[in-house]
């Protein structure tokens, strides 16, 4: 049998030092994963388990294309996040064996349509079109681990037009990155091509067409792109 028509191509991130591509499988997200930013949103600083939830693989934004501003919001807020590839994966991953499957890390931006995400917990939908839009997962090329090399902290920063809004250190983060694949593996089978946006500091803030986005992970990959109008 031949398909019905041509599929799409598969997304892919490039890799960086390495003339290779990382193709993608799902993207996860945490969400409420550094203290100061669940305060900011109003929530208490620590729960039982991690917040997860997804993206679809071809909302990534590649080599600091510029980004389109979405349709259907008024506050499009950016979230600063290291962001895990995998390279192999698993069910109920135990937290000692979790950074065998990490390939390598990136910086991304996990883009939220603010004003869609909290009429959503307001009337206890779900997130989906608040999170999971097209070209809402701005990504750098994924530096690859080096010698069983991980990364647990660090500066993560973001600016808009040269003005600091996001910086923390990655040793905030409520859920480390092998607690994060742990419990994540748990929920669903983890394959080699999925990434995991592992949440946000505080500084999340609204973001407009014409402005210029830095996004850096100290060590591990800078992404500077362009936000635009509908054109
Ligand atoms: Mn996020």
């Amino acid at each position: 049998m031949t398909y019905a028509f041509t599929p799409a191509a598969i997304p892919a991130v490039p890799v960086s030092e390495l003339d290779l591509l990382f193709p993608v499988n799902r993207i996860y997200c945490v969400g409420q994963n550094y203290s100061d930013h669940v305060k900011e949103m109003g929530g208490d600083a620590k729960s039982g388990s991690p917040v997860f939830f997804s993206k679809p693989a071809n909302a990534i934004v590649i080599e600091n294309n510029s980004v389109s501003y979405p349709t259907m919001t008024n506050e499009l807020h950016h979230e600063v996040e290291l962001v895990v590839a995998l390279s192999s994966g698993g069910k109920n991953i135990a937290q000692q064996d979790a950074l065998s499957h990490v390939f390598g890390y990136a910086v991304g931006v996990d883009f939220t349509r603010r004003d869609l995400q909290a009429q959503a917990k307001k009337n206890g939908k779900p997130w989906d079109v608040a999170k999971g839009f097209d070209q809402s997962a701005p990504i750098s090329a994924i530096k690859p681990v080096h010698n069983n090399e991980h990364i647990s902290a660090g500066t993560i920063a973001l600016s808009i037009n040269g003005e600091q809004r996001q910086q923390a250190d990655l040793a905030e983060m409520i859920w480390s990155v092998p607690e994060i694949i742990a419990e994540l593996s748990r929920y669903y089978e983890l394959k080699a091509g999925d990434l995991i946006f592992t949440g946000t500091p505080s500084g999340v803030s609204a973001t407009v067409a014409g402005d210029h986005i830095k996004a850096e992970v100290a060590g591990v990959a800078e992404l500077e792109f362009d936000l635009i109008g509908d054109v």
